[in-house]
Formats: structure tokens, sequence, C-alpha cells
């Protein structure tokens, strides 16, 4: 099976944004990467087309029973006009990973990480170079069999979307509220919790409208059987100092394995600070921000790369972290992972690779 990957060019190039008026995911580029999955022949057609509509018959199972996944990496555009994507190959296994979780047939990892550079290239003009902008990528694999039996299905389609997108922090890294809620889980240990698949993202609706009409950012998500141990943030994993070591939950099945929280807990461990990969529950957190030990708190992901937790809420009871303010250590991290991200910075570990 060759795994070229052919190109047709769009005829209609739309007009840019102005990096200025970039938000979140509201504007796609000029192409998109296209692959299909039929069983007996494989994935196969890797190809870059003209970014388009599909056409589905309303059958289609993926609509139905929401055999889906996804992932989400950024391009970005540093200073010496260089384009770099973060970590693709890490992102691409994880693809895999969630295709594995939803009985869906694996890529070949290597031309999942050639697509999105293909796709970046393609459509390198819509990379931003405004500071903190920079170009969303969207891998997503769907299943395309019309029908309605329950039941992994035997035709796929992946697609790669891009999107620009602007600053995650317009005006410096902000503090977030958030909310540690026992009413509502997003997961638990043998479901899908570690895998990246739309099912977690609906399940999480309800919970963050509720946080939100109560003032709060995003929601503290807790273990799905005691409702006590500390899973997620919102759409982010979560870390915390409490004393001198810095705490995130394991990887134990329930939550997605960030690869953020994985560049971030290789610079602390870089710079001899101590983590602890480990359980630990909203009793123990809301203790040490009583007693003081509480140092900072943060969320770690694509997205936001770092987002300081200013106050946490739990039963009625509120704790202010840090002040109020963006820790010093959230701080530090955040300026080194967007220093390589921007290729300011020595990348030590290799985590980028130019476009
Ligand atoms: N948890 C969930 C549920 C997420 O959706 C994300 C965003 N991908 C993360 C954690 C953070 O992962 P990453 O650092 O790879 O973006």
């Amino acid at each position: 099976m060759s795994t070229e990957i052919s190109l047709t060019r769009t005829h209609a190039p739309k007009a840019r944004p102005d990096d200025a008026s970039l938000s979140f995911g509201k504007v796609f580029t000029d192409h998109m990467f296209l692959m299909d999955y039929e069983e007996g022949r494989g994935w196969h057609d890797p190809r870059v087309v003209p970014y388009g509509s599909f056409t589905m018959d309303p059958a289609t199972s993926v609509l139905h029973y929401g055999q889906a996944v996804f992932d989400g990496l950024k391009a970005f555009r540093g200073p010496d006009g260089k384009i770099r994507l973060f970590r693709a190959e890490r992102h691409a296994r994880r693809l895999n990973k969630s295709c594995a979780a939803l009985c869906i047939p694996e890529m070949d990892a290597d031309l999942v990480r050639r697509s999105f550079e293909a796709i970046v290239g393609v459509d390198h003009e819509w990379v931003p170079s405004a500071p903190g902008t920079s170009l969303y990528i969207r891998p997503t694999v769907i299943a395309t069999e019309v029908m309605l039996g329950v039941h992994p299905a035997h035709r796929y389609t992946y697609f790669v979307i891009c999107s620009p997108v602007g600053s995650y922090y317009k005006e410096g890294v902000k503090p977030v509220r958030i909310l540690a809620t026992d009413k509502y889980v997003r997961a638990v240990a043998g479901g899908l919790g570690e895998a990246k698949t739309a099912a977690n993202y609906a399940a999480s609706l309800a919970a963050q409208r509720d946080a939100e009409r109560q003032g709060y950012t995003q929601v503290l998500w807790l273990d799905a059987i005691e409702r006590k141990a500390i899973d997620e943030v919102g759409t982010m994993n979560i870390m915390m100092q409490i004393g001198d070591e810095v705490i995130t939950p394991p990887l134990a099945g329930t939550i997605l394995d960030g690869v953020t929280r994985n560049s971030i807990l290789q610079l602390l461990r870089d710079w001899g600070v101590k983590v602890s990969e480990r359980r630990i529950t909203i009793d123990e957190v809301m203790e040490a921000g009583r007693n003081g030990t509480l140092r900072e708190m943060w969320g770690t992901g694509t997205a936001a790369v770092v987002s300081p937790v200013g106050e946490l809420g739990y039963k009625g009871e509120k704790i202010v972290i840090s002040n109020g303010q963006t820790g010093a250590l959230t701080q530090k991290l955040y300026d080194a992972i967007v220093g390589i991200q921007y290729g300011r910075t020595n990348d030590a570990h290799g985590w980028t690779t130019e476009v």
C-alpha cells in the first residue's frame, strides 16, 4: 500500500483573518487531510484536498454511537519565521491509543505524524505570527459505515483540519476559579477516560454549565467511585505544589495522558523539583489550602499550556491559592514551554519538529 500523500490544491483560497481577530476554532484553513479505511483494504489514499463538507447518510454509525476519536496539537511560528510542531509524534501515538480504546483500526503512527506536517506545509501561510498565536491541528477519526447495529464499524474516515487561533492569554497568564463537584463524574477506570473520544466531552457539559452558573470557570473532576480523588480539571490535567512537592494524579485509566503534563513533569524533574504522580483527595487539598501549605495549583493542556488556579471551591467552602495570583513556579513552567514552542529557547528534549 502506497503511503505517498497526494495533493489537490484549492482553486478558491479564502481570505485569511488578521492575527488580531483570531479566537479559537472558528476559522479553518484552505485544505484538509483525508484517509479512508475499509475492512479488507486497510487504511488507504492519504491525501490533502480542499477543505470542504462531508455528505453523510443519516444512518452513518458515528452519528448514533459516537465511535469517534480525536487529538489536538499546535504549530507555532517563531520570531525566526520557522514553523514548529510541538510533540507531533506523541500526539500521533496518543491518537492511535484512542483508536484502540474505541475498536478503531490503528493507523501507521509515522503516517499520522506526516499527515500533520503535510497539512501544515500546504497551509503554512495560515500559521499566524503575532505573539501567542498558533495553528491548532485537529486530527479526528470517525466511523463512516452506514448501519444501525451496535458493533465496531467496518469503514472509517481519518481527517485533519486546522484552525489559526489567537493568544489564550491576551493580557498575560491569568488565574481561574475552579469548582470541585461530587454531583457529576467524568470517567471511571475501565471506561473511556484515558481516550480522547467525543463521549467524554459530552459527559462534561452539564457539570461545566453548572460550574459556570456558580461563577466558576472550570470543573475539578473527582473519581467516579468515592468522589474524593482528584482526576482532572476541565479539559486539562491538574498539578499542585504542596510544601516542596509537586503532585499530579497518576495515569490510572480515568484521565488523559496529557502531552503538556508529560512535558511539564519532565521539566520539573530536569530542574530537580520533587514530583509525585500519586492519588490525592480533595480533602487533602482543602486541608493544605487551610493550613497554608498549598502553594500553587495549575491545569496543563495544549490550549492554555498552564492555567493557574486562583480559587478552589468545594461544598460551599472557598480556598484562595497564591493570593489569587499566578505563582512563580506556574509562571516559570509557562515561560519554559512557550519558549521551546516558539523556538526561542533550547529544545533539549527534541520536542519540536520544523515544518
Ligand atoms: N485532559 C483532557 C480531558 C483533555 O481534553 C486535554 C486536552 N487535550 C488534556 C487533559 C490535556 O492534554 P494535552 O496536554 O495533551 O493537551
